[in-house]
Order: C-alpha cells, then sequence, then structure tokens
C-alpha cells in the first residue's frame, strides 16, 4: 500500500471512506447522533472532497442507520475501511532530529544519561558540519512523513558554532519540506549559557529564525536566576520557550515549581512547556500537589517522552549486583492531566546515545505509552496526546483533529478496536494527505552508510 499509484480512489476530487472507526475525542463538534463504543470509538462515514473534509456521518450499520438517513448523500468512488481506526495525521512536539540515527558511529556505552551526554559531545566535536547534519535530519523528516506525522518540533543543539551549522540546515529543510511538514525548532543549550552575551545572541538568533528559546537546567544555586533569565529574554523578544526540566530520579531535582513560579511573577505570556519532569514523580505528595497547582497556574503544558525515559531512567551499570530498573521514569501524567495541564507524548531521541532505538513513528510512540504510563482503562481522550494536544502547544490550529471543512490529513489502520490497533505494528497505514495518498516509502538505513562509516 505503500505506493500512491496503487489507491486511485484518493486521485479523484471527491470520493468516501466508508466504515471508519474514530477517536470520538478527536473529531470537531461531533454530530449529537454519533453513537460512541465503549473504548470512545465512533464508526462513520466520510466525504472528502478537494483534499478537505465535506462531511462526516455515522456509519449506515444496517437498517436503522439507513432509515435516519446517515448516508451520504450521493454516491461516489469508495474506500471502505471495513472499521478500521482513522486518526488525525501526528504532531511530534519533541525530538532532536540534529542529533539522529548518529548510533552506528557514536552508541551509548553503558546506557547512562551521563555517557550519552559525553557521547553527542564528542560526536558533534569530531563531526558537526552541515553536509553531516542535512541528511541525518532529513532521513528523520522522511520516517516521519511516510509513518503519517504532519507537524514536528525538533531541539537543536546550538553551543557557539554548532547554532549556526545546524540551524542554518534547519531552515534549509524547513523550506525544501514546507509542503509535507510544519516544522519548528529550539535551541538546546545548558541554562547558564543564557547568562552570556553568546546567550543573549543566541536569543536573537531564535528570534531571527522564527525558533523557540530553549534549554535544559541543571540544578544548581544559580538555577533561579538562570530560568528568569531565559524567560525573560523571551519575553522581551515574543518568543515561546520550550525547556528541558528534571530529567532525573532524583527528588532534589526541582526546576518545575521554579520554572512555573518564576513565569507567574514574571506574568509570562508566550507559550511555555516543560519536558520530561521525572522527579516529580519521585517527590513527596503534598510537594507533588503544590507543583501541580503551580504549574497550572503557570499555564504550563507538559511533554512526556516515555520511550527515551524507560530506557535512560533508573540506569545501572554493569557491576552493580542490583542492576534491574524498576522505576518507570514518567512523570504524573495522570494527575496533572486531572488537573487540567495539557499533557502530550513525544518521540524524543532517535537512534542516538539518549536512545538507541525509534523509528519517528508516532503510532509507536503512543503505543508503548499506553503501556507504560497506562493509558488504557479508560482510553478517554489520550488520543489527543499525539495529535491535538501537541498541536496546540506549538500554535498550530485546525491540525491533529477532524472536522468538516478540515484538510483530509488523515491516518486510516487496519485495526479497529484499541487492542487491535496496538498489538500490531500498523505498517500497512495509508497516510492521506490533503485527502490524496503519499509515497509511505521509509529511507533506507544504507542512505546513511557513507555519512556514518566509522575510520
Ligand atoms: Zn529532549
Amino acid at each position: 500500500m505503500s505506493d500512491s499509484v496503487s489507491l486511485p480512489w484518493s486521485q479523484g476530487n471527491r470520493y468516501a471512506l466508508r466504515q471508519a472507526r474514530i477517536p470520538h475525542c478527536l473529531l470537531v463538534d461531533p454530530d449529537p447522533q454519533l453513537r460512541v463504543d465503549d473504548e470512545g470509538l465512533t464508526l462513520v462515514d466520510l466525504e472528502i472532497e478537494a483534499g478537505r473534509i465535506r462531511q462526516i456521518r455515522s456509519a449506515a450499520d444496517g437498517g436503522a442507520a439507513k432509515a435516519a438517513g446517515s448516508e451520504l448523500d450521493s454516491p461516489v468512488p469508495t474506500y471502505d475501511c471495513r472499521g478500521g481506526q482513522v486518526w488525525p495525521c501526528f504532531v511530534d512536539s519533541h525530538t532532536h532530529l540534529d542529533k539522529g540515527h548518529i548510533w552506528p558511529r557514536t552508541p551509548n556505552p553503558d546506557g547512562t544519561f551521563e555517557q550519552a551526554l559525553a557521547a553527542v559531545i564528542a560526536d558533534a566535536e569530531q563531526y558537526c558540519s552541515p553536509e553531516d547534519v542535512y541528511p541525518r535530519l532529513e532521513f528523520g523528516l522522511k520516517c516521519s512523513y511516510a509513518l503519517g506525522t504532519q507537524a514536528i518540533r525538533t531541539h537543536i543543539d546550538a553551543l557557539d558554532e554548532q547554532a549556526k551549522i545546524s540551524f542554518g540546515v534547519f531552515q534549509q529543510l524547513r523550506e525544501a519540506w514546507r509542503d509535507r511538514l510544519a516544522l519548528q525548532a529550539v535551541c538546546l543549550v545548558s541554562l547558564d549559557y543564557f547568562m552570556t552575551s553568546q546567550g543573549e545572541k543566541l536569543a536573537d538568533m531564535m528570534a531571527e529564525v522564527g525558533g523557540i528559546l530553549g534549554g535544559v537546567g541543571f540544578q544548581n544555586p544559580q538555577l533561579k536566576d538562570q530560568v528568569e533569565r531565559v524567560l525573560q529574554l523571551a519575553q522581551t523578544r515574543g518568543l515561546d520557550v520550550d525547556l528541558h526540566v528534571d530529567e532525573s530520579n532524583d527528588p532534589e531535582d526541582k526546576m518545575l515549581p521554579m520554572v512555573a513560579q518564576t513565569a507567574l511573577d514574571l506574568r509570562f505570556e508566550q507559550r511555555l512547556s516543560c519536558d520530561h519532569c521525572c522527579s516529580l514523580a519521585v517527590q513527596p505528595k503534598d510537594q507533588q500537589q503544590q507543583t501541580i497547582e503551580l504549574v497550572k497556574a503557570a499555564g504550563i503544558n507538559i511533554i512526556s517522552l516515555p520511550m527515551c525515559n524507560l530506557y535512560l531512567q533508573d540506569r545501572r551499570s554493569q557491576e552493580q549486583v542490583d542492576k534491574t530498573p524498576l522505576w518507570r521514569g514518567i512523570t504524573l501524567v495522570h494527575e496533572l492531566k486531572a488537573a487540567g495541564v495539557p499533557v502530550a507524548f513525544a518521540s524524543d531521541n532517535c537512534r542516538d546515545p539518549f536512545f538507541g532505538f525509534g523509528d519517528h513513528d508516532m503510532l509507536e510512540v503512543w503505543r508503548e505509552s499506553v503501556r507504560i504510563a497506562h493509558l488504557d482503562q479508560p482510553y478517554g481522550d489520550w488520543p489527543r496526546s499525539v495529535t491535538q494536544t501537541p498541536a496546540e502547544l506549538m500554535g498550530l490550529e485546525n491540525v491533529g483533529r477532524i472536522g468538516v471543512g478540515l484538510p483530509a490529513d488523515l491516518v486510516l489502520f487496519q485495526g479497529r478496536g484499541f487492542s487491535e490497533l496496538l498489538s500490531r505494528s500498523q505498517h500497512d497505514r495509508i497516510v492521506l494527505r490533503r485527502g490524496k495518498s503519499i509515497d509511505q516509502t521509509l529511507p533506507d538505513y544504507r542512505e546513511l552508510d557513507e555519512l556514518l562509516r566509522v575510520n
């Protein structure tokens, strides 16, 4: 199904998708007549015209539905989804495309966060150039697009010269891919960098390239000043902020409440995301509650990265007797969401020292999130966490949802209920962009062989 030529029904101006099972929470202004099953899914027929959704009706599932006039207006070419789920295209709100796919030349020797950091710094010192970043970054875009993602935010290592090189490549690729992917970039430096004049220049550069201000904070006596500084630099330039926060299982890591309190004190009004926030899960209950209230009050979005955190957190060395990992590494996604805080899941690193696996597949991200964070029983509106919620925190209108008048940017799966959807990889999915099926061929790893050849 990867070849668009094999899907002639999608090439005309007008056609129907029948028997499509859609998570009800992803529908804009759903018809109150739609029946919703126990898993929150609703069976509909859709009509697509000129790349947009023209109508959504309850699927004709027998005489009663027909009698109620629930069929589409007139016969048109039809694809029968046979009850398979249909989702809006995915939104991946936290990636590191500039580091992606270096694993073959720069693996992580022991799987720890510390070794990952050391390895990527050494890799960049040796290899960072436009010729190295461009093909790897584009490899990530190709995978994402083929698997049904339509918008990506990537963090980009931005220390000194690296910023110019990688943001240069990013801007080229953002332009080259503008019709296929909405791309956003966040600068990534240690927050102390913003206390320097280079840090201020980096903030200026983010304003120039339409980027987002970001960085990673580490617990230290100056952290509060650094957080205040980065928010002020963003505030004076009207920039959104996206931070790496408390990526550890150390209860003493408390940057999240610090960011929230500072944002409140500064009356920070741009969009603000805090990502990872793992240590919140290992802090005392009353402290957790206070932090969640602050996060809510400050209007912070939380992005959880379950696959990468499961890989890095609680990693123990080969020499340790008790080397079995015991905790899952995720933040309090349920408690945050229950308090009204937007919670998104994203893929994070891909085949680099921070995470040795991954394929930029947001269905995999969601499937693993469901398993790691127990997003099932009930699934509720968690399908929004990789679609609508990240679209909103990225400021993308009408993305990650399905509604009449919206572009037909859709992913058609074979899986019907969630057990079917999440038990197989769904690599036979069909991706429609503006109503047309796309070429879903994944890039061959061999494309990067020459680049990654270890001398
Ligand atoms: Zn990250």
